[in-house]
């Protein structure tokens, strides 16, 4: 090269691309560390690759990348002994490609940069985010090769020099601005920090200062490295190099607050699409407060985001761990990612590991399975209900617990329950609790009549019993609570019991007089025996399951907004009943007194209700 300095002119249409930059990619400024690194990166892992071929036979020395700040000059230094560039290359790729694709970038995705840009960033470019100036010393590998020391202070205009470098490979330094937003990128502090969130697996040692230890009382430097990542990740090595502490322990460094997680699966594919990673399956300490975004996504251990919904099935967000992939396309938008034939591979592929893995847990490991089923529920649950392909694998491997504590498989349990709760109509009637202190009584009530009760007491668990309904054949769920026990799965044809019309309005007028105002009842006469008792209160199981739907958000909002109904089945042949039918008018107090212990059974019976019904109770022991 001339020695004279070179000028030129950036080849950027955009007149002044800077300000627009800075204007469009303010939220995401800190992504230009990463994005400088990794061209370190690069070019040290381009000089391994030349020398293992035999291409350059000298000294390939230590391969690391520097980051050095200046706090008082306001400077930030990359350096790399990478391939380094010729002057022919500076002009090539940062004059030309560089400035050009950012403009290009810039131009193509104006509207919608702020949600690509930390995905994807700009590449040498984006130190003009932060930096007024920025220069670069670099030497190529290749023989009698000369250095080049170019600089640009954030017009579209550069000098390109001789430089004085005598090492091979490329020094960064950028004169950070005194804008306010961007002033933190002179600390090392915030360096510190931004090393640790994008840098901690990348491939080459980054050495961040050096280490210090404690002397006297005060920490000083030592003369060793402070490398601040770990270049060999354990999802980049193959799953037979590991054990199972190694995953643990790696867990606990992602995510030093969480408890120890419950299984993991680690994925490694390299066709039709290049994955590789590992999943943890974390212990849900509470229900529904669970931390999505647990899961970091990198291209070539780099870290991209960790904002990996549209990449993997919404309820794989509630996994942690790390994805590792280049195939996942990160310079196009959101919802563009969603129609990528890459991600949809890969999200499948995804859900069919962590399928596979529940699977061969549940035939290996059962009583593993069983011991974690009550924290693993809610997420195979939430994924059988999202993700259709889910669960039909799931419908082998996900467990039902009932009443007593005990854990089936569904084909387990259908067998089971078959001969005893199948009824008239050939329905399988798989009963349910969701409360089994509140549905205590009727839960023992079902058993007593030779039942199963099965436990659902899950948030999502409306939706789930839906779901089963058309998954598993010819089956019903009531839970115990929506009818008397022996109308819970009917064997036979009911003979109904007629009351005269004088009768029924008689007995429907008595027995809503002493309810609460405000609900729908439906008052039923039935013969039960004598031992049943007099009155009970039960609720539809569909308009229940539709009400707590409707909470939860399943949009039949119509159900909502409906009055509670309530079923109140009369025993006619209780003898308190009968009694009070013979003498209602004397009874009336006895009356009011069984359909506050009613109420009382299915936890209705409150405040001021609650009150005079412990003073009559009272009244009536004396
Ligand atoms: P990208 O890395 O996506 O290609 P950049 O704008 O970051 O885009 O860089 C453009 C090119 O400049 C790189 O492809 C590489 O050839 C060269 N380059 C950038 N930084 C370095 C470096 N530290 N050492 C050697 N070459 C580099």
């Amino acid at each position: 090269m001339a020695e004279k300095t070179l000028k030129g002119k950036i080849g950027v249409t955009t007149e002044n691309i800077f300000p627009v930059i800075k204007q469009f990619l303010y939220s995401d400024h800190e992504i230009f560390l990463r994005e400088l690194v990794a061209n370190a990166v690069d070019a040290s892992r381009k000089m391994q690759a030349l020398a293992s071929s035999g291409a350059f036979k000298g000294e390939l020395g230590e391969l690391k990348v520097c980051v050095e700040v200046d706090e008082d000059k306001k400077l930030l230094k990359i350096s790399d002994n990478g391939i380094g560039m010729t002057a022919e290359e500076v002009d090539k790729y940062i004059n030309q490609i560089a400035f050009s694709s950012a403009g290009e970038f810039l131009e193509k995705y104006k509207d919608q940069l702020g949600s690509i840009i930390g995905h994807f960033g700009l590449g040498f470019y984006s130190a003009f985010m932060v930096a007024d100036k920025v220069t670069i010393d670099t030497l190529s590998w290749q023989d009698g090769a000369e250095a080049v020391k170019w600089s640009c202070d954030g017009s579209p205009e550069y000098d390109m020099k001789k430089g004085s470098r005598k090492e091979r490979g490329t020094t960064v330094t950028l004169h950070i601005s005194d804008d306010e937003n961007d002033r933190e990128f002179a600390t090392r502090g915030r360096i510190h920090e931004l090393l640790d969130k994008y840098c901690k697996f990348m491939p080459v040692p980054v050495v961040f200062g050096k280490k210090t230890e404690w002397k006297d009382g005060k920490s000083v430097e030592t003369d060793e490295d402070n490398v601040i990542n770990n270049v060999e990740p354990i999802w980049a090595k193959a799953p037979s190099e590991l054990k199972e502490e190694d995953y643990k322990k790696f867990y606990r460094a992602l995510y030093p607050m969480e408890e120890e997680p419950m299984f993991w699966i680690h994925l490694n594919v390299d066709y039709p699409f290049n994955l590789t990673g590992i999943l943890y399956f974390p212990k849900i300490k509470e229900r529904m407060a669970i931390n999505r975004n647990r899961i970091q996504l990198y291209c070539n251990q780099m870290f991209v985001t960790d904002h990996v919904d549209n990449i993997v099935p919404d309820f794989l967000t509630l996994l942690h761990g790390v994805i590792d992939s280049p195939d996942i396309p990160l310079n196009v938008s959101r919802s563009y990612l969603q129609s990528d034939t890459n991600v949809k591979k890969i999200s499948t592929y995804i859900t069919k590991k962590v399928a596979d893995r529940l699977e061969e847990i549940f035939k290996e490991q059962r009583s593993q399975l069983e011991e974690k089923w009550d924290n693993l529920k809610l997420f195979i649950e939430y994924g059988m209900i999202s993700d259709e392909k889910f669960c039909e694998r799931a419908l082998n491997f996900a467990l039902f617990k009932n009443t007593d504590g005990k854990y089936f498989s569904f084909e387990e349990y259908r067998t089971a329950i078959e001969g005893s709760q199948t009824d008239k109509d050939k329905k399988v009637v798989y009963l349910y609790a969701s409360d089994p202190q509140g549905q205590y009584r009727n839960i023992e009530d079902a058993k007593n009549l030779g039942y199963d009760v099965l436990l659902m007491d899950c948030e999502l668990d409306s939706h789930f019993v839906n779901l089963l309904e058309n998954k598993l054949k010819d089956c019903r769920f009531a839970r115990v609570d929506s009818d008397s026990p022996e109308r819970l799965i009917p064997k036979e044809e009911e003979i109904k019991l007629e009351l005269s019309e004088d009768d029924k309005k008689a007995l429907d007028e008595m027995v809503k007089g002493v309810l609460p105002e405000g609900n729908d009842y439906l008052v039923e006469a039935r013969n039960l025996g004598e031992t049943r008792s007099a009155l009970m209160i039960t609720r539809s199981e569909w308009m229940r399951r539709y009400r707590d739907m409707s909470a939860l958000g399943g949009g039949m909002n119509f159900y909502g907004e409906l009055p509670e109904s309530f079923n109140i089945i009369v025993n006619m042949e209780n003898p308190l009943i009968q009694k009070i039918w013979a003498d209602r008018e004397g009874n009336a107090q006895l009356l009011k007194q069984l359909a506050d212990l009613a109420l009382l059974q299915n936890g209705m019976l409150k405040g001021k209700d609650l009150a005079d019904f412990i003073s009559r109770s009272e009244e009536l022991l004396k």
